[in-house]
């Protein structure tokens, strides 16, 4: 989970970083206020978009004063960054800028190691410093049990070439950013520009970080950070149910277990769609080991509830799970569902039991259910389906 500039802010400010005052807004006159909050002088309007490069395309505004700063607001609320409505910004207390460098960690899972990244260059975009002066950004991993200890912290502020009057400090705030790194479950922390100000402070002005969604059970105060605005409601429905569902651009509902049959699933459907108009796949959708009545029927419940879906594609293998029980499934979560069922549905069972499964489906013999022998044969099925009403 990215999350916002003001809520990287935020942490950075719990874990000792040191960064500037700032107030958020998301009207003209609350910057006002946010501006006469911060003391009535310069201030920098920003807009809160999780994508970078806010500077370069305006969404970053010094603003002399509070009338300047509503000024600033009312240009930058409602911009579109690179495809992202700005809905509100942060107002941050004026910083004069002497030197901009750049500093991260990051989870760098091909040397199964964290990694510090730093440079004195800070300020532009670091993919593109990486490409044209890579000499210019230090890497230098982390062991995952040691952390940025004070020796990790001497060692990137070495490998970084940072002016001596600023290496105490740089250092200090790397050892502060693995704090939030560790203590958060984060996968990313990065600072661009990590700032020195005119009279000598080392400043985070910008933050932007990433966390570990998986260890999301030991840190309750994350979900208050998610951003309820930009998720699918569908995905939100099916994340309360505990379902990994993802909302895709097509018509045929997919239901599967494991995600690599569910993923193939999508492909078979999406090809077979092709000599019919284009149909594709509605969903992601994998329900996993336990096909119970109860997950079944919550499953299908989520991808009906998806006005695009015009026909649901069940593609079960039989394992632990044995087709039997799947069927049984499937039969039980329609009786739950009711009236609400009422898109057909191509159903592929295979594996375990699979004699025992079909006959359980062909007896109940329900309307909407059609069982197909092979999941080629099922997504052209179900992609027909779609395509015919
Ligand atoms: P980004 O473009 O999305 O990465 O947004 P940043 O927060 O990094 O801001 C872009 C640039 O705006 C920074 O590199 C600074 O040069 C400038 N900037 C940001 N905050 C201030 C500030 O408080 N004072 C001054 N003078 N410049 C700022
Ligand atoms: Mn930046």
């Amino acid at each position: 989970m990215d999350l916002f500039e003001y809520q990287a802010r935020d942490l950075f400010a719990e874990h000792g970083v040191p960064v500037l005052d700032a107030v958020v807004a998301e009207t003209p006159d609350a910057a006002r206020a946010g501006a006469e909050q911060l003391g009535g002088g310069t201030v920098v309007v920003k807009a809160q978009v999780k994508v970078g490069g806010r500077g370069k395309a305006g969404g970053v505004k010094l603003a002399h004063g509070p009338d300047e700063a509503a000024t600033q607001a009312e240009a930058i609320l409602g911009m579109d960054i690179k495809g992202h409505t700005v809905h509100r910004v942060m107002i941050a207390q004026g910083a004069k800028i002497a030197e901009e460098y750049y500093v991260s960690l990051l989870l760098d899972r091909s040397n199964r190691r964290y990694l510090a990244m730093a440079s004195r260059e800070g300020g532009m975009e670091i993919e593109q410093l990486a490409v044209e002066r890579p000499e210019a950004l230090a890497r230098v991993e982390v062991d995952p049990i040691v952390g940025v200890d004070a020796a990790k912290a001497a060692e990137v502020v070495e490998a970084g070439r940072f002016p001596a009057e600023v290496r105490d400090q740089v250092a200090a705030v790397l050892q502060q950013l693995w704090e939030v790194y560790r203590d958060e479950d984060a996968t990313l922390v990065e600072v661009n520009p990590l700032v020195k100000t005119e009279d000598g402070r080392v400043i985070a002005l910008d933050g932007k970080v990433s966390l570990d969604e998986n260890a999301g059970f030991r840190h309750e105060a994350h979900a208050a950070l998610e951003d309820a605005e930009a998720a699918d409601p569908l995905e939100a429905a099916a994340k309360a149910k505990g379902l990994n569902y993802v909302k895709l651009d097509g018509e045929v509902g997919i239901i599967g277990n494991g995600a690599g049959l569910v993923m193939s699933t999508l492909d078979v459907v999406a090809y077979a769609g092709e000599d019919l108009g284009g149909v594709k796949p509605a969903n992601f959708l994998d329900i996993g080991g336990g096909a119970s009545a109860e997950v079944m029927a919550n499953g299908l419940e989520i991808i009906l509830g998806d006005p695009q879906v015009r026909s649901v594609f069940v593609n079960v293998f039989g394992g632990i799970t044995a087709c039997d029980e799947v069927a049984n499934g499937i039969v039980q979560a329609l009786q739950i569902l009711g009236d609400e069922a009422s898109k057909p549905l191509v159903v592929r069972l295979d594996g375990n039991n699979v004699e025992e499964g079909r006959r359980i489906l062909a007896e109940a013999a329900h309307p909407l259910v059609t069982v197909e022998p092979t999941m080629d044969g099922a997504a052209r099925k179900a992609a027909e389906l779609a395509a015919a009403k």
